[in-house]
């Protein structure tokens, strides 16, 4: 054992060198070993090595008994290159390569080990980087193809075998034409130029082709490879699959264009139905106006039909009471018969026409009600006067009141016609010598008007259509009539915020009841 650590010969060497004597002391180490190390060994007092500690390949620390010196001294063999990782003080690690090689005297007495340090640390590193990228690259959904600036594939990846089709070691050697299309020749020398003035192709859309001669869409990224110094020696080409996305883009497309054709269909079969109803407006415009001057040339001929009518009817009603009165000695009972008959048809004929002039009124809405207050008690009983005379022989009408006051405020006219009209259908659909009844009532909040009589009655099927215009029941037989009376008395008790009721048996008799709301 020696209690010093000589400096080594070999200080200048870029290996670490250092000696140990036949116990496996440390006797000597040049420079290197002790940067490695990050320490310099205490004289004569370590063992086997100056290193802090020593791990394996594996990183499991080592104890002293496994160290390579103490290998040797124990069983005088060589270790040739073998890979530890040793860490120096400050925690820092070098992967390094030591070698140990026993010393021997003449007389082949083992005298120690020599033994080498290696920094492979720079080298691991680098070893490591390249393969990270190699697995990147072969993991990677993009074919990556490396080529030298003469278009010779140089690395092919696993997505390129896969993507064109050529095995890694069909590819590698092949001049790059193998995947470019014949018209795609001209554009992949415009690349290379690029490539060759340092610049980058980014997203370079285009076809490639595979071994089944299928052109593929690809986006193309191409950079330049250089080599230590900075020169351009290659290219390295991303290719990425687009066919999927072109899929997309065709399918987006073509529904664009469909969509767009849909609309340019439904607009036009809109448009169509527009045009047709438009048409249909103006027929129906056109029908409109034809009815309207329909409606008004029949009101005019109505009102102009009457009007004319009634001149010659007052002269025919004058004449013959000239007649009845210049009859004079003649034989007057027979001239009085055929003068009551020409006045009878006279009067029918004037009342046809009165109500079919109400009745175009009304149509026409040109029936404007004057309210105003009377007495209805002698109202009612000029009515039942005047009515009395063209009663039939032997019928009566009988009048009364009920109520404190008689004073009613309604539209006199209309009230005539209706009372007119109720007692004419009364007189009509009874049997001469019976009795007629007309009832008025006023309350404080209403006015009641009736006509009772004690007729043929309405047949109960047929009483729902009473209020219609030109409705007859069947059993009015020879008796005359238009059945416009109920029609216009029904609206004129309405224009006058009054109701119609009625009760009738067939072979009993008929009653009907205005009720109108009291004014106050
Ligand atoms: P006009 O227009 O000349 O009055 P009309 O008397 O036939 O003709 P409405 O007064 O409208 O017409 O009556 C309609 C129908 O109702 C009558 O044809 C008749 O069948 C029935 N009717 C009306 N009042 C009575 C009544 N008091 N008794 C029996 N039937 C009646
Ligand atoms: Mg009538």
């Amino acid at each position: 054992m020696v209690n010093h650590v000589a400096t080594s010969p070999y200080d200048k060497l870029p290996i670490g060198v250092y000696t140990c004597d036949e116990e496996g002391y440390v006797t000597s180490c040049n420079e290197s070993v002790i940067a490695l190390w990050g320490r310099r060994p205490e004289p004569g007092a370590e063992k086997w090595s100056g290193a802090w500690k020593i791990f394996d390949e594996d990183h499991r620390l080592l104890s002293p008994d496994e160290y390579p010196v103490a290998i040797v001294v124990r069983e005088k063999k060589i270790i040739p290159n073998a890979g530890y990782i040793i860490e120096q003080p400050d925690g820092k690690k070098r992967d390094v390569l030591i070698s140990c090689i026993p010393t021997f005297d003449d007389f082949g007495q083992f005298t120690g080990t020599i033994n080498t340090l290696l920094d492979i640390t720079e080298q691991k590193a680098s070893e490591a980087r390249q393969s990270m990228m190699a697995s990147i690259i072969e993991s990677s959904d993009d074919a990556i193809i490396g080529r030298t600036l003469d278009s010779i594939i140089t690395s092919w990846n696993h997505t390129a075998e896969i993507l064109f089709g050529y095995s890694e070691a069909e590819a590698l050697g092949r001049h790059i034409n193998l995947i470019i299309p014949p018209d795609k020749l001209e554009e992949e020398k415009l690349i290379i130029s690029k490539i060759s003035r340092g610049e980058k192709i980014e997203h370079f859309e285009t076809y490639r082709i595979n071994r089944d001669g299928r052109q593929i869409p690809i986006s193309l990224t191409v950079s330049p490879i250089k080599d230590a110094k900075g020169a351009i020696i290659g290219a390295s080409k991303i290719a990425r699959d687009i066919t999927r996305q072109k899929m997309a883009e065709d399918l987006i497309r073509n529904y664009a264009s469909s969509l767009a054709a849909e609309v340019a269909e439904r607009t036009e079969s809109l448009s169509k139905t527009i045009e047709a109803l438009e048409l249909a407006r103006t027929e129906l415009d056109e029908a409109l106006t034809n009815e309207k001057q329909l409606g008004q040339l029949k009101s005019r001929f109505v009102s102009m039909a009457s009007h004319e009518f009634r001149t010659p009817l007052s002269a025919i009603k004058l004449s013959s009471s000239l007649v009845e009165k210049y009859a004079g000695t003649y034989d007057t009972a027979n001239v009085n018969k055929h003068v009551g008959k020409i006045k009878n048809a006279v009067s029918n004929l004037t009342n046809i026409l009165n109500d079919f002039l109400s009745l175009e009124k009304l149509e026409a809405g040109k029936i404007e009600t004057d309210m105003a207050g009377f007495d209805l008690v002698k109202f009612a009983e000029e009515v039942r006067d005047e009515m009395q005379l063209v009663a039939r022989a032997g019928q009566q009408i009988v009048y009364q009141h009920t109520g404190e006051t008689g004073f009613a405020v309604l539209d006199r006219n209309l009230l005539h016609n209706c009372i007119i009209n109720l007692l004419s259908n009364a007189i009509k659909y009874s049997p001469e010598g019976s009795m007629i009844e007309l009832d008025t009532e006023v309350t404080e909040s209403q006015y009641f008007i009736t006509v009772r009589d004690h007729g043929i009655g309405i047949p109960k099927d047929e009483q729902k259509h009473l209020f219609e215009a030109f409705f007859r029941a069947n059993n009015t037989g020879t008796i005359e009539g238009t059945g416009l009376g109920l029609n216009i008395v029904s609206r004129y008790t309405t224009l006058m915020s009054g109701q119609i009721t009625f009760e009738s048996k067939t072979g009993k008799g008929t009653h009907f009841t205005l009720a109108f709301p009291a004014s106050p």
